[in-house]
Order: C-alpha cells, then sequence, then structure tokens
C-alpha cells in the first residue's frame, strides 16, 4: 500500500497543480494520494492558503479528480490546518462547508505573550529575529511555548493527524539554537507524547525536511518517535511534498523499517 495524505499543490504553496501530482503518484505506483492544502479557515486572507472563497473551488477539483481517476488511484480531499490561538484552529466545524475526509493539524507560528506570531519554519533569520524581539532571546522560552501550544491543539480540536511534531527542530541542524539532549527538551517531548497518545490522534512521520535539504532525518525525530510508539501512537508515513518530485521522498528509509496506518485500512480516518 503506497500512499501520502500529505500533500501541496498551486493551491497553495506547492509548484504542481493537482492533476500533475495525481499523475505522479500514478508512476510511483501509489494506491492512494490525499491533497492537504495550507488553510487557516476562517480567518484566512494570505496568498498561500486556502481562503473561504478558494476552499469550495479548492474541493470541487479534488472531487472531480478524484471521480475521474476511480479505478486507477484514490484521491482524498484533505488540508493541512493551522492552529494560531486566537485565530485558526484545526477543528473540523471551522471545515464543514468542504467536509474534508481528513484534517491534519499543524502548528507553523507559535504566538508569544505579547500576541505577535512568530514563524517556526520560515527561514533561521526569521526564527531568530522572533525569539530575540518576543521570547527574551530564549530559545527554550520558544520551544516550550511551541510544545504547550501543541498540546493544546491536540487535546481541544477534532482533527486526525498531527503534522511534523517537532518542527522547531527544522533549522537545527545548519544553523543550532538548541541542544535535543537537553533534559528540559526531554521532558517536552514525553509531555506532548502523553498528549498526542490521550488525544487518540494520529501522528505523521514527515520527510519535508529532507527534500528540501535542512535536516537528514524526520519528523519527529527517531527518539520522539519511539517516545510516541511507546504510548500506543500510530503513524502516516508524510512527504509533505510541495513539488511531484518529492511525493515519495526519503520513503524508502522509513517505510521498509516501521510500521504505518492508511486511510483506506484505518477506521479513525473519516470518510464521508
Ligand atoms: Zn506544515
Ligand atoms: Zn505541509
Amino acid at each position: 500500500m503506497r500512499s501520502n495524505y500529505h500533500t501541496h499543490t498551486t493551491w497553495c504553496d506547492g509548484k504542481d497543480t493537482p492533476r500533475r501530482m495525481i499523475e505522479a503518484a500514478l508512476e510511483k505506483g501509489f494506491d492512494e494520494i490525499g491533497f492537504s492544502s495550507h488553510s487557516m479557515l476562517p480567518e484566512s486572507d494570505t496568498e498561500w492558503v486556502l481562503t473561504p472563497v478558494k476552499a469550495p473551488r479548492y474541493a470541487a477539483e479534488i472531487r472531480a479528480l478524484a471521480a475521474e481517476y476511480a479505478g486507477r488511484i484514490r484521491v482524498r480531499l484533505g488540508v493541512e490546518a493551522d492552529y494560531v490561538p486566537g485565530g485558526a484552529s484545526p477543528d473540523r466545524s471551522n471545515y464543514a462547508s468542504i467536509s474534508p475526509e481528513y484534517i491534519i493539524g499543524s502548528i507553523h507560528f507559535v504566538v508569544a505573550t505579547d500576541g505577535v506570531r512568530v514563524p517556526v519554519d520560515h527561514s533561521p533569520q526569521l526564527l531568530a529575529e522572533g525569539i530575540r524581539d518576543h521570547f527574551g532571546g530564549s530559545a527554550e522560552a520558544f520551544i516550550r511555548a511551541y510544545f504547550a501550544q501543541q498540546r493544546d491543539m491536540v487535546s481541544r480540536f477534532d482533527f486526525d493527524v498531527v503534522g511534523h511534531l517537532d518542527l522547531v527542530r527544522k533549522f537545527n541542524a545548519k544553523h543550532p539554537y538548541f541542544d535535543e539532549a537537553a533534559v528540559w527538551y526531554r521532558d517536552e517531548l514525553a509531555a506532548t507524547a502523553d498528549a498526542v497518545a490521550a488525544s487518540g490522534k494520529l501522528a505523521e512521520v514527515n520527510t519535508g525536511a529532507i527534500s528540501r535539504g535542512w535536516l537528514d532525518d524526520a519528523y519527529p525525530s527517531a527518539d520522539f518517535r519511539a517516545l510516541l510508539r511507546a504510548r500506543g501512537v500510530r503513524f502516516i508515513l508524510s512527504a509533505d511534498a510541495h513539488s511531484a518530485d518529492s511525493l515519495d521522498c526519503a520513503f524508502d528509509r522509513f517505510g521498509s523499517a516501521e510500521e504505518f496506518v492508511s486511510l483506506e485500512a484505518d477506521k479513525s480516518f473519516r470518510t464521508p
């Protein structure tokens, strides 16, 4: 069973159209492909996410492609929904107008105590400035706030898959800013693993930082995956693909060594 449910297209910040992604998935022998456009409904107003106007058109296009390709490959409608405290949340109720088959809940911004949104994965420069200006220069304070926001998200909202759980590692290999072996960091991982397990949500092994050259490892790290699996958390394997050539990036490294669930086989996913 070959699949990828974390797929971006020209509907958000991806390079290729949904049709091009489906054709690439067919070439790679996939059984299933799910689309997960960035979305910050209900507040979406930026170019790289689904807006309230774009969302129904996106859903209609993916559903039409699902019908067209039926029998050759299963095409699923999903979203990658942001959690921005005080703004957007990855709750099914916000997405009732398009009824996605699944929702990936992701954090790309940490909201500081002064209300400013610090981007986690935009660039090393913006991250460093955000920590300097809004977290008193403390990477630990920023990362603790990030994981507190993760725990808040998984416990409060109705969605299916927790996206790239330790995205804070993205720049840490090339622009080190914290020690992943520190006791406080391990404590944050354990507390977050507890929260994900208690929520019953799926996590993902996300290879997006490999295809983009930032890390030689997936999100979450091997240590974090072990903490999650020890608590019974199950995973999907995700490329976080932003182009057709990265649809199965590094899947051979993880797919044979670890166990994953599929939308088709797993009852915890909802089908319309
Ligand atoms: Zn993401
Ligand atoms: Zn993504």
